[in-house]
């Protein structure tokens, strides 16, 4: 299973938050501490989306078919770039699924970042069904045939259409869920403001501190303040608080979206 982390709040540097950390994502790329199973480790790319300054901009994403260990130009920009607002995923690619740049997370759409750590089971024929409900022209221009960029394509268009962000989410793992039994479905979604993120079949933290929250797949260190999200539940995480909801409560809240053009 991939990981994925996602931050708001001070600006620090990109390194902080990835690369330096005893337990960070650079760690987690060779030596995870929490896969439960799913992988050994998380070579087969990395990617990270940030917003640059405070104002409207569209965040700046880098992502990569290649080891986070591995580039060093990224450290390099890492070092030198501040956030205070970053979403970013390290990949272990699924058996069958390619190796490629634009499998990495983070997808984005406007101001979205999105990650999914986990696997669709009976992918794809389980979900046939669902992806059959989206624009064709969302089909034809998914990032990679990867049962994430079609995650992330179903979120992106109920947001298109208008759900609230926790609806999508949740939503999105709810119907996968029923399609697709046993999946692992940790969804990450940020716009910059607001962290949503659904603890399904997977491991799933969150630190808050006065000012910044934390919401990442396994604690990056070994300090406190790191709380376990409950199996099946969704945080909606802003700086210096974290709201926690039951999946299934905020998928019913969301009403379907069938559009089968575009
Ligand atoms: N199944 C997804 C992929 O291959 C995510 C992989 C993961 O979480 N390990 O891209």
């Amino acid at each position: 299973m991939c990981r994925h982390l996602a931050y708001l709040g001070p600006a620090r540097p990109l390194a902080d938050l990835m690369l330096t950390p005893e337990y960070g994502l650079l760690r987690q790329s060779y030596a995870p501490r929490d896969m439960r199973g799913g992988g050994t480790i998380n070579a087969d790319g990395f990617g990270v989306g940030w917003y640059p300054g405070a104002g409207p901009a569209a965040p700046v994403r880098y992502r990569v078919d290649r080891p986070l260990w591995s580039d060093q130009s990224f450290a390099d920009i890492a070092a030198a770039t501040e956030t205070g607002a970053m979403l970013a995923a390290i990949r272990s690619a699924t058996v069958g699924m390619p190796v490629v740049d634009t499998a990495s997370a983070p997808f984005t759409d406007g101001r979205w970042l999105f990650s999914h750590n986990g696997v669709v089971t009976g992918w794809p024929s389980s979900v046939v069904a669902l992806a059959a409900e989206l624009p064709v022209t969302d089909l034809m221009t998914l990032d990679a045939p990867t049962d994430s960029a079609l995650l992330w394509a179903m979120v992106r268009h109920r947001l298109r259409s208008g759900e609230e962000p926790e609806e999508a989410v949740a939503g999105v793992v709810a119907s996968v869920a029923k399609a697709a039994p046993g999946s692992k479905l940790n969804l990450l979604l940020t716009d910059g403001t607001a962290i949503y993120a659904t603890a399904w079949r997977h491991s799933l933290v969150t630190r808050t501190a006065p000012g910044s929250v934390t919401v990442g797949s396994e604690p990056f260190d070994d300090e406190s303040g790191w709380t376990p999200v409950p199996e099946g539940h969704l945080v909606i995480g802003r700086p210096g608080c974290v709201d926690t909801v039951p999946i299934t409560a905020a998928a019913k809240l969301a009403h379907p979206h069938r559009h089968n053009t575009g």
